[in-house]
Order: structure tokens, then sequence, then C-alpha cells
């Protein structure tokens, strides 16, 4: 394998990226959820997220209109479950709104009320979205979204989706670390606990594995790499670990990455085993030109789209992920993607301006405390609150 980097001083040689109608394509699913992908209805928020991150990615925000962007921003708070007193666990982001019934009637509100808790990954690419639109996050309250993060944390360090149970294992070890990074808050998460089960995790062939004695596997080594970058613990990996880590990652590569040995490429490995690199610092000893033909090769040259594999359907997934594994090899005309939060660098440098300004304010999570108390029981006044003043989007 020759280790050289895309020439991008003439790309007439290129395959091109077709921006306008990867654009077009994720903008659609904006507007409307096609009926083959009916059944992700419940985890729409993670489509909503892929489609404003892509068009990030792809420079295309501006093409959300003001009051796009402004009805995708109050969506998303539709979404959050605010706890009550007693309700101290369920504090995050559901996914859809099918437990929120339109209607007046009390007795039916209670009932569904009993449905209603976060779920980490609605919560990670809800709270994503919102600061890739540029929100202030002003309407949140941290604190309670992260003991919703800290209730569902297993003696073993991991963590499980919601608490109404599910799987416990790396890819929510990953969301929770994700959300207390960008909340700006760990209180209550047992940090440590979370590092032994990831360590744990790491198997013979120094891949790590989704759960204890499970197989090596792409995307799970980038929620534990990412997972220990945001917690402040990536320092801990010892120099040989981390060189055999960066071996298995790199041994991904066929011309685009396998998720496991002896398994087909496929475009979103692009991301899981590139980000991965990037953490670790090693991506530039992957073959950069392979990687681009082969995420070029799944992409739709019709309705735009990457998919996983080529001539096959495209979808937001791969879509996005397909673009994130071009911008980490520089490809012209697409931003910079920060590797473990998994946003672009332009809304994580906003982030980063969120957290100064909770720092500066040290009575932060009181005042949101107190915001909270207010909205309570205010909630269609709390859903036309504007708490947006997006340093990322030009004006139309
Ligand atoms: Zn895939």
């Amino acid at each position: 394998m020759s280790y050289h980097v895309v020439d991008m001083t003439d790309p007439s040689e290129l395959q091109p990226v077709l921006h306008s109608k990867h654009a077009k394509n994720l903008l659609r699913f904006l507007h409307l959820l096609p009926a083959r992908m009916s059944s992700h209805d419940n985890t729409r928020s993670t489509i909503v997220f892929f489609a404003v991150c892509g068009l990030d990615v792809l420079n295309s925000l501006h093409l959300i209109s003001p009051q796009l962007r402004k009805d995708i921003i109050d969506w998303t708070y539709g979404g959050l479950v605010v706890p009550r007193e007693n309700e101290k666990r369920r504090g995050g982001f559901m996914g859809c709104r099918a437990m929120l019934p339109q209607t007046e009637d009390a007795e039916l509100l209670e009932c569904m009320r009993q449905y209603q808790w976060g779920h980490l990954a609605m919560t990670y690419t809800s709270i994503a979205v919102l600061v890739t639109l540029g929100d202030d996050l002003s309407r949140l309250n941290r604190q309670s979204i992260v003991e919703g993060v800290a209730a569902v944390q297993h003696a073993d360090g991991s963590f499980s989706a919601s608490i109404d149970g599910s799987e416990n294992d790396m890819r929510f070890v990953y969301c929770a670390a994700t959300i207390c990074h960008m909340l700006d808050c760990w209180d209550g998460v047992n940090k440590e606990a979370m590092f032994q089960f990831i360590m744990r995790s790491l198997r013979y062939d120094y891949g790590f594995s989704q759960e204890l004695e499970g197989e090596s596997h792409g995307g799970t080594t980038f929620c534990a790499l990412a997972a220990l970058e945001l917690s402040g613990q990536l320092h801990r990996l010892d120099e040989t670990t981390v060189e055999r880590i960066k071996r298995w990652l790199v041994f991904r590569q066929m011309d685009g990455f396998q998720g496991r040995p002896n398994k087909p490429v496929d475009t979103c490995y692009s991301f899981w085993i590139g980000a991965a690199l990037r953490i670790l610092n090693g991506f530039e000893l992957t073959d950069y030109a392979q990687n681009r033909e082969y995420i070029l090769s799944t992409q739709d040259e019709l309705i735009g789209g990457f998919a996983k594999w080529p001539k096959s359907t495209p979808d937001p997934f791969h879509t996005y992920l397909g673009l994130c594994g071009l911008a980490f090899i520089g490809e012209p005309g697409l931003s910079a993607v920060m590797p473990s939060l998994n946003i672009s660098m332009a809304a994580y440098v906003h982030l980063n301006q969120l957290h100064e300004r909770w720092r500066a304010n040290s009575s932060g999570l009181t005042h949101d405390l107190t915001q909270l108390k207010l909205s309570v029981g205010s909630s269609a006044e709390a859903a036309t609150k504007t708490t947006s003043s997006s340093p990322l989007i030009s004006a139309q």
C-alpha cells in the first residue's frame, strides 16, 4: 500500500464530489421522511442530525431558510423532557414526538407522561443539532439532563440508552461522554468506572469491543477513543497501547475501510476508522487516494447522497459520514470536522464560546435551575422563546 495524499493540484483527474446534489438530498430529509424509512420515525432526531450537520460540512447551512431553522430548533426543543420534582432521572431528549399527542385531554396527557424520558443517542444528536444551528442552549437545564445521563450508568461503568432499560454498551458510553462534554457538566457520572469499562473492552488484537468479551469493531473503537478524549482520559493510554490500536485501525483499510477483519468495506467506516485515527494522530498512515476513490464509488450521481456500497441506495447516515470521511482528507469545499464530537469545527468553536460564557457565570447552573422553574407549566411560552443567535448561518 502506498501512503500518499490526494493530489488536489489537478482536480480534473478526480471524480468530482457533487456538493449541490448532496445538499439538495439532505435538505429533502428536513421536509419529509420517505415511506421506505418510516421505521426510523422513532429516531427522527438522528436523521435531523445527519441532514443539518451534513449541510454544515457542505458549507450549505444557508440553504436552511430562517423560518425552517427556527422550526427545526423549536421541533428539537419539543422533544426535551423537563423532569418534575419526582422525575429527576428522566431528563434528556426523546427521538420522536409519538408520546406527545396534540390534545387538551389532561388525563391522556398525564397517561402519556409516563412514557416520556430522555434517550442518550437522541439527546446527543439533539444538542449537536442545536449547537450546529447556532442556538445558545439557554432553554436547557444542563444539570437535569446530566442527571438523566448519570441515572442510566451501570455499576460496571457502562450506560444504557434510557431508564426503561436497553442494551448497555460502548455506543451509549460514547453518547454519555458527548452529552456531558457538550454541556460541560459531569455531575454524578462516574468517569473512573467509565474508563475501567472502556479498558476492559480492549481486546487481544487492540480493537475495542461493544461489551466485555465481544469482537473488536471499528465503530466501537471510535466510540471508546472518543469517549476517552471527551472525558479528558485519553492520556491514560500508554504509548505502546496507542501504537497497537493504531495498527489495528490502519489494517482496516482495504481501499475504503471495513469495520472488522474479513468484512466488506463500507463508506461509514471512512468516518469511524478515520476519526479514531484522527483522535490518535495516526490518520496520515492511511492511503487518502484509495479512501477517496471508494467513497466516491458509492456516490449517487442522480439524486446525490452516499450509500454504504457502490450501486446501493443512499441514505442520510452514509451521506453524512461519507462527507466527514472526505473532509478528513482535505476535500476542497468541505468544512473541517471535529472527530470525537462528530460536528463541524465551526460548530465546535461556537460550543466552546458557550462554555466560556457558562464558566464566566460561576452561578450558571443555579441560573439554569431558576429558568427551569419558570418554564415548568408554561411550556407554550418556552416554545415560542427565541434563543438562537446564530453566528454560523449567514443572512439570506
Ligand atoms: Zn455503514
